[in-house]
């Protein structure tokens, strides 16, 4: 019988967990073809979400946790809870009702019966985010999308069921600065997505604030791209270029108007060259250093989806 492992990241959920619990334990009564787990991860919270977790494996055989140190992050959790994970099919899952659970036998008959190797939810709407929230998030997923070649769209997060090949390979990259979403596009896989419409957190606050999420955009960026580097390069040939044509008018002025060209002229084009040449040295050691960044991540070189 094929079982799904619902993998819960907790970050002072009290408030939220046993309503999620009730929601989804509901849901997948309904499924019963199919066994399941309930893997709660709790990333170091500092309320009573560990109190509550243990109740609810007291009561619910189907319900485990793992409790972390401290706070590592939502990245951290999800990589330990598939890592944890014994199901052949691995959903995860926000403990504020955020990803409806209703889905999940959608999901489910996506992956186990149309032949796909993961099915997601797609949100739509952004109701309850903000328009500063939402303006940077858009903003960012195009400017993300262009600097790396990668769909990390907006609203594909990590709502997502996979099978046990996918969350396999996701286990294969072990880089430690993780970004899920960059991951989940790197390792590829034939996805389905299910919209659902955004809706307000049920209860608690959101763990993100302004702050959190620039340095989650540029983590996405700085994992994924390496064309900040190329800013350098850019920038070099531009000043060279600069300072080329401003010496090369000099030069024909002087044709025409002879006489001694003036210091500030001398000076404005040494800088120019010299500063050009130094950005397109910086872009050179730039290469050099993504490449060796790149080795050092060890991401696998290709990803099989099925044998013959
Ligand atoms: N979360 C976590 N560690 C963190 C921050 C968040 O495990 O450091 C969990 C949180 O408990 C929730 C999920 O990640 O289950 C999504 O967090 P949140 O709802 O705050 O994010 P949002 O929905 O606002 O993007
Ligand atoms: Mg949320």
């Amino acid at each position: 019988m094929d079982k799904i492992s619902i993998i819960v990241p907790c970050y002072n959920e009290e408030e939220s967990i046993f309503h999620f619990y009730e929601e989804t334990a509901r849901v997948l009564d309904q499924m019963q073809d199919v066994d399941h787990e309930l893997l709660f991860v709790d990333d170091g919270s500092k309320d009573k979400t560990i109190d509550m977790l243990r109740k609810l494996c007291d009561k619910d055989a189907r319900c485990r946790y793992l409790s972390f140190s401290r706070n590592f992050g939502k990245e951290a959790a999800m990589y330990a809870g598939l890592s944890e994970a014994t199901g052949n099919y691995c959903v995860i899952m926000d403990a504020d009702l955020q990803h409806p659970p209703k889905l999940l036998p959608q999901m489910y008959q996506a992956v186990s019966k149309e032949g796909f190797d993961c099915c997601g939810g797609k949100r739509i709407g952004r109701e309850g985010d903000g328009f500063l929230r939402s303006f940077c998030s858009r903003l960012f997923y195009k400017v993300g999308k262009s600097l790396t070649h990668m769909d990390m769209g907006d609203g594909y997060g990590d709502f997502r069921m996979m099978n046990r090949t996918m969350v396999d390979a996701i286990l294969s990259v072990r880089e430690y600065n993780r970004y899920m979403k960059g991951i989940f596009s790197f390792v590829g896989f034939h996805t389905k997505w299910i919209p659902f419409e955004n809706v307000e957190r049920e209860n608690g606050t959101s763990k993100w604030n302004l702050r959190s999420l620039l340095s989650y955009a540029m983590e996405g960026i700085f994992a994924f791209s390496t064309a900040p580097l190329k800013l350098a390069g850019v920038v070099g040939v531009l000043l060279l270029f600069g300072g080329m044509v401003f010496l090369l008018v000099n030069l024909i002025q002087q044709i025409f108007m002879p006489g001694a060209l003036s210091q500030f002229d001398v000076l404005l084009v040494a800088i120019l060259v010299l500063s050009g040449v130094q950005m397109i040295f910086l872009y050179i050691v730039g290469i050099y250093l993504s490449k060796d960044c790149m080795e050092n991540k060890n991401r696998p070189v290709y990803i099989v989806r099925e044998r013959g």
